[in-house]
């Protein structure tokens, strides 16, 4: 296809159903038009990437994009008739795969500040990449909904809550843990992870399940067995510390004369002005550019001498860099912004509690009942069908 091409039909809506999770080539249609989610294997992005994302978001969509729970990019308000064009796009620029089923393998999620963290057991990149690699090249079937892995180098960045269906964690001694979805501790541990990863991966491809309903059938003996762990020589994971709040502003780097700058939209969500500006901001200083769980930029890596300078141009750009900052204790679904089911405008609703500054301890607002990614540990605000939050 060339990006002169006629319009094609539109596609049918699949978004109404949980258990779903979109991508470039299997977008969900939502009630701004439809959404393009570009995995982002590790939240490792470069700048010139998130350049590329920003001028499809302006030429294609609505201009705005999300930064997920799980670090991926969402591209929103794509007209259907342009959905094609879209989608080749993102592919020719190399965002995504030209395989819908490859794609999903790429749900690595990772600390975002690996290879940059004083705190971390390892840097975590090698074993990412290799993994990537091996999945979607070496898996046979598609990955079931949902399926991910969390690969934690047990820095300074919580990663536990994630949703995993095998969560690999480095030791201090080189191994790594392997801990499993439906279960509390670990079931064993590798010198292969991404081995071990992949076998667990392509035993719920064969499948078709998640791993803890593996679990739940044949047992944990029998997926510790099947993934070949050692637990004659489980070792104790590096205890990651424990972190009160959102990771914000200059956080310490594995080397004295460096430093790492987090940085967060509101709502975790960008334009494409501001996104373009960010890939700018991290070329200019030489960082390197992650997204984060937690809907975040991080810049690793930057001299020192140079942080307070981008947390001023970042501050600029309407990013939070204080932890302080009320903007930062609040989160919110997209509501009827972009969302069918919605009950209200959770943008203006979430201004509003900035302007009183009344959030503390942090306040989720969720549109409807349904309470879409709504994080824990937070105190959660629903609308009801009169669009009042309770
Ligand atoms: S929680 Fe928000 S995003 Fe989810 S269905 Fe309800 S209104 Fe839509």
């Amino acid at each position: 296809m060339t990006m002169s091409e006629p319009a094609l039909e539109p596609r049918p809506a699949r978004g109404l159903t949980r258990g779903w999770c979109p991508g470039v080539l299997d977008p969900m249609e939502t009630g701004d038009g439809w959404l393009l989610r570009i995995r982002v294997p590790g939240g490792l992005v470069t700048s010139s990437a998130l350049a590329s994302v920003a001028a499809l978001a302006g030429e294609f969509g609505s201009g705005i994009v999300d930064i997920t729970s799980r670090a991926n990019l969402q591209i929103r308000g794509v007209a259907a008739h342009r959905l094609d064009l879209a989608t080749a796009a993102a592919v020719e620029a190399g965002l995504a795969g030209a395989d819908p089923g490859r794609e999903a393998f790429r749900a690595v999620v990772a600390n975002p500040l690996t290879g940059h963290d004083q705190a971390a057991a390892c840097d975590s990149r090698p074993v990412v990449a290799a993994l990537v690699a091996r999945l979607v090249d070496g898996i046979a079937g598609n990955a079931p909904s949902k399926f991910g892995i969390v690969v934690d180098d047990c820095g300074s960045w919580p990663l536990d809550g994630l949703d995993a269906d095998v969560a690999l964690r480095a030791t201090r001694d080189g191994s790594w843990q392997i801990c499993v979805r439906g279960t509390r501790a670990p079931i064993g541990s590798t010198d292969d992870p991404v081995g071990s990863a992949v076998a667990a991966t392509q035993w719920c491809v064969d499948e078709q399940i998640r791993m803890d309903q593996l679990v739940t059938i044949t047992g944990i003996a029998t997926v510790a067995a099947r993934l070949a762990a050692s637990t004659a020589h489980v070792t104790r994971a590096a205890t990651p510390p424990l972190v009160a709040g959102r990771i914000l502003g200059m956080v310490p780097h594995a080397h004295a004369q460096r430093v790492n700058v987090v940085a967060a939209p509101f709502l975790g969500r960008v334009t494409h002005q501001v996104l373009i500006a960010l890939a700018g901001l991290a070329a200019t200083h030489a960082a390197d550019l992650r997204l984060t769980p937690d809907h975040s930029f991080a810049f690793c890596g930057l001299p020192s001498s140079a942080a307070q300078q981008l947390m001023t141009e970042l501050g600029d750009l309407g990013l939070v860099v204080d932890r302080d900052d009320p903007k930062a204790a609040i989160s919110a679904c997209v509501g009827s912004a972009g969302c069918w089911w919605a009950h209200a405008d959770t943008g203006i609703a979430a201004a509003e509690l900035v302007a009183t500054d009344s959030t503390p301890g942090g306040v989720h607002l969720s549109a409807c009942a349904k309470q879409c990614g709504a994080p824990s540990g937070v105190r959660q605000l629903v609308a009801d069908e009169s669009g009042t939050f309770r």
